[in-house]
């Protein structure tokens, strides 16, 4: 056989073209890796900077088995993707890292929770509700508020509504497109923290864990993310710990995000996991030795992992999300970028999404510096519309 010129000759195929599949392009074109993406959007954030862009519906079988072809393994920016197909390509042989398996169970919220809670998982009470009285018995029985969520095409609190009251009931259902559309209810959490970690698992079945990080969300949508968090030894221990055995629990390379909820009491729950590169490790780009995405594509090609350490003592992330629709966000988005751009530290992502739209994940700013304290204070005058900036 021929030597390998390079670090690999293997074509890697992305189910999905945003703003995950941008940056795992950026972080291959280090290597000279060659990643074709597929998406449905001919100029989707990752199509300008892919070794080639096919413009195809991934949660399509025939687009999604034609894209295989031109691949030697196959991954995802995104879970929504034909999960099926990629089981029936497995059989004839095409690698997929994350497995199939492992992404028809985490893209069904329901399928995921019952899943680990055959595998012995901490999460929060749940239970699947088909009419309006299976939904008022787990009222009943969780309490209120109570969190109703859709089993499928969730992101970003898309598919999320809560409760206050059962006379609300019959509206949040019907504000999730009714029961028709694939409903469960979950107890609410009344956490002090929320958690993620990453987790990377070689083709090998080697795991390493990223720092556990706090994320913030405003409004379901995560919005800031601090590294590392700054909680109790004991918790990060066992956030790691569940996040290992949550992962160990799914099959396949790759990298994992495993979200989580730590409570008054000390005790972690997991919310969910993402069998892909996640918003809660953008911040690895410039804080570790090696990123979520060059881990990612590392792990699913067999290389060896990276070191995912923090090379600085703290980072942290903040998600430019549409403030308006069309113009007026774009603008507003510019004037943060202008002042981002005079913070010591910071580094800022856009990720050229061609529609502003409200509450849209248009980039993110990454701020690394010397402690906590700093990059929260160099992040609040970033956001101080009138600050001169603080040095
Ligand atoms: P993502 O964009 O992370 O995929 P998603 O649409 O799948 O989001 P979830 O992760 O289920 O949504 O929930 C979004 C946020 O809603 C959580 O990060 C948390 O802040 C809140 N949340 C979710 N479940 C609960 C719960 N059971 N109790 C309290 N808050 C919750
Ligand atoms: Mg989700
Ligand atoms: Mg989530």
């Amino acid at each position: 056989m021929a030597a390998i010129h390079g670090v690999s000759e293997t074509t890697i195929g992305v189910l999905g073209g945003g703003q995950l599949g941008r940056m795992l392009c950026q972080a291959g074109s280090k290597m000279a890796l060659k990643i074709v993406t597929l998406d449905p959007m001919e100029n989707s954030p990752a199509s300008s900077l892919s070794y080639q862009h096919v413009v195809g519906n991934f949660n399509d079988g025939q687009s999604v088995c034609e894209f295989a072809k031109r691949c030697g393994v196959l991954t995802v920016e995104i879970e929504h993707v034909d999960a099926i197909t990629l089981e029936k390509l497995e059989q004839q042989g095409i690698v997929c890292q994350p497995k199939a398996s492992t992404i028809r169970i985490i893209q069904d919220k329901y399928s995921q929770k019952v899943h680990f809670s055959q595998h012995d998982i901490p999460l929060p009470d749940f239970v699947e509700i088909d009419n309006l009285a299976s939904v008022e018995r787990a009222g009943e029985s969780f309490g209120y508020p109570l969190m109703i969520k859709s089993k499928r095409l969730a992101y970003d609190g898309r598919g999320n509504a809560v409760a206050q009251r059962k006379d609300d009931l019959p509206s949040v259902v019907n504000s999730l497109g009714g029961f028709e559309h694939g409903l469960y209810v979950e107890k609410w959490t009344p956490f002090v923290k929320e958690l993620s970690v990453i987790v990377a698992r070689s083709r090998g079945g080697s795991t390493l864990c990223y720092p556990v990080v706090e994320t913030v969300h405003k409004d379901n949508i995560c919005h800031v993310v601090e590294a590392p968090a700054d909680i109790p030894d004991k918790a990060k221990k066992l956030a790691i710990s569940i996040a290992q055995k949550a992962v160990g629990s799914l099959e396949g390379a790759g990298v994992f995000a495993v979200e989580l909820f730590l409570t008054q009491d000390g005790k972690v729950l997991l919310n969910e996991v993402a069998p892909r590169p996640h918003n809660s490790g953008h911040h690895t780009i410039e804080s570790c030795y090696t990123s979520q995405y060059e881990q990612h594509l590392r792990a699913i090609l067999g290389l060896p992992l990276g070191d995912p350490s923090l090379k600085t003592p703290a980072a942290i992330m903040y998600n430019i999300l549409g403030e308006a629709d069309g113009e007026e966000g774009f603008k507003l988005a510019n004037e943060l970028i202008g002042r981002a751009l005079n913070i010591p530290g910071a580094t800022v992502h856009w990720y050229d999404k061609p529609e502003m739209r409200k509450q849209r994940k248009m980039g993110h700013v990454t701020i690394v510096g010397p402690s906590k304290s700093v990059v929260k204070s160099r992040l609040s005058s970033m956001l101080q519309k009138d600050a001169t900036v603080e040095k």
